[in-house]
């Protein structure tokens, strides 16, 4: 044992312990949350105002006080971990905190309270925001036009891709594949599959970068477009990208940038810059926007002029009295993808947090993410392997090779981490680094709380020599010990079901009569 691995992590933490059981079973009949005076006014007569469609079966419902269900909800809320409770180090996700302040103005009345059936003269102020994101998106992008419909990441690719297909058709010319690196996130073949291509996957050199020589084979009078991830999912810039785009326009094909790590390059540099047709963003991850749990994501998609007239419908326009609208008349729009005009209240959001930033705090944030990547990964090669030595950018991947010899994987090590009361970092992917353990701190973390993760780590990596049992079995913290995983993707339990006379429901059971 070197010295490698000296002192005592500073954080650990032990989760609380209860036990909770489900509502339905801490339910008593008769017990209410609320007690309200006689009736003195005549009982409306639901069937008469709603026919068959009144519910008078309301089928098993909890019974309980009102302080039983307060601390119920409670106790659950504390066995989630969020960012508010400490750092998530998940890859590929840029789990930043997002300033209260962005929620304080969503909810400001005349925003939150807007609908989409108000008439355009009521609706200037709500337009304008969405006018002045626009902007604000094509000038970190240095693309033409935009449209902020999309509803997430992979629903902006969609969405390009859609545009990529139009403009093709539109010379009368529709192409057959779209070349994919294997440094890509996981989304771009399955858009690219979507939308009726066949994917072409391009091998990474040792850099982890495109080969260009591999690319120039590849790309022929079939090709559509190449959807490239910049920096890819190993968090390496792609510094050859204005030539890549040059192959690829001489042969008639677009370059798709997926943005969703713009973290890495805001105020930086613009894809409009270096050759890129089109591409998405990520409000919920680069712009500060809630992110995760199935909550509203926000994906707008950037392209250039000759891609401009298949954008999806309506777009905004200004009228010639200088008030704003939105032009649905446009025949070669690839139609709309959903409903209104996106999620309006990501906008004022991402809007709200760019502004509060200005361009200089935007190219900070940049600087501090790039920084904090690299602070962890100096702070680290010397006990996890570094697959890459390309320079890292916003995020940054080790295997688990040296602890994979003690029988000890990267999953396991995620799941120690929760010991030490961090979320894991990103397990086994991307799928080109066998042992992937992906690290993403971004700027919000301080130096002391990136310290606590180094430290936690490192001392994971010396248990990994010394009891890799202990690594192994983790985590032993928790609520819940390590589950079976595959049994939980597989025969999910979803829905609690009232126990049919004496057969009690198990997951068993439960599983099986789905
Ligand atoms: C997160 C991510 C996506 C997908 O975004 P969603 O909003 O989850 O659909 C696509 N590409 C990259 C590189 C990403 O990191």
């Amino acid at each position: 044992m070197g010295d490698k691995f000296v002192g005592t992590p500073k954080k650990a933490s032990v989760h609380v312990n209860q036990n909770e059981d489900l509502i339905f079973e801490k339910s008593s009949p008769g017990k209410k949350a609320y007690r309200l005076s006689e009736l003195d006014v005549p009982a409306v007569d639901a069937a008469a105002l709603l026919g068959d469609a009144v519910r008078t079966d309301l089928g098993v419902m909890p019974e309980l006080s009102e302080i039983e269900i307060v601390r119920h909800f409670t106790r659950l809320s504390t066995w989630n971990y969020a960012i508010d409770l400490g750092m998530f180090p998940l890859g590929s996700c840029t789990m930043k905190y997002n300033g209260r302040v962005n929620e304080l103005v969503a909810r400001l009345e005349g925003l939150a309270d807007a609908h989409p059936y108000q008439p355009e003269s009521l609706s200037q102020g709500v337009l304008e925001i969405m006018q002045v994101l626009s902007d604000s998106l094509l000038d970190i992008t240095g693309m033409d036009s935009i449209t902020l419909q999309p509803a997430a990441g992979a629903h902006g690719e969609f969405t390009g891709i859609l545009l990529v297909r139009a403009y093709h058709e539109s010379k009368g010319n529709p192409r057959k594949k779209i070349l994919i690196p294997d440094s890509a996130h996981g989304t771009n073949p399955a858009t690219a599959a979507v939308v009726g291509y066949q994917v072409q996957n391009l091998k990474s050199n040792a850099e982890g970068m495109v080969d260009l020589e591999e690319l120039e084979k590849l790309v022929d009078e079939d090709t559509a477009a190449l959807m490239l991830t910049n920096p890819s999912t190993i968090g390496v810039f792609e510094s050859e990208i204005h030539k890549i785009a040059d192959i690829l326009h001489a042969k008639g094909a677009l370059l798709y940038m997926d943005g969703a790590n713009m973290n890495a390059l805001v105020g930086k540099v613009r894809p409009g810059d270096f050759g890129v047709d089109v591409m998405h963003l990520n409000l919920h991850k680069t712009f500060s926007t809630p992110h995760g749990g199935g909550g509203p994501g926000s994906g707008p998609v950037a392209c250039k002029k000759i891609l401009e007239p298949f954008l999806p419908t309506p777009v905004l326009a200004t009228k010639s009295n200088g008030t704003l609208t939105l032009d649905y008349n446009r025949p070669q729009s690839v139609g709309r993808v959903r409903a209104w005009y996106g999620n309006f209240g990501m906008f004022i959001r991402a809007l709200a947090y760019i502004l509060a930033n200005g361009p200089d705090g935007l190219r900070q944030t940049t600087e501090d993410a790039v920084l904090n990547a690299n602070y962890l990964r100096a702070k680290l090669e010397d006990v996890f392997d570094l697959p890459f030595k390309t320079a890292s950018m916003h995020e940054v991947v080790f295997s688990d090779k040296l602890q994979a010899k003690n029988g000890v994987k990267t999953g396991d090590m995620g799941k120690r981490l929760l010991d030490y009361g961090f979320h894991a970092y990103t397990v086994s992917f991307p799928l080109i680094v066998a042992g992937a353990m992906m690290i993403e701190p971004t700027e919000s973390e301080s130096r002391e709380e990136l310290d606590l993760l180094i430290d936690a780590l490192r001392q994971i990596a010396r248990e990994a020599e010394e009891n890799p049992e202990l690594v192994k079995t983790a985590p032993h913290t928790t609520r819940l010990r390590r589950l079976d995983e595959t049994t939980a993707a597989r025969k999910p339990v979803l829905r609690w079901k009232a126990p049919v006379a004496s057969t009690q429901l198990t997951p068993d059971t439960a599983a099986k009569e789905w």
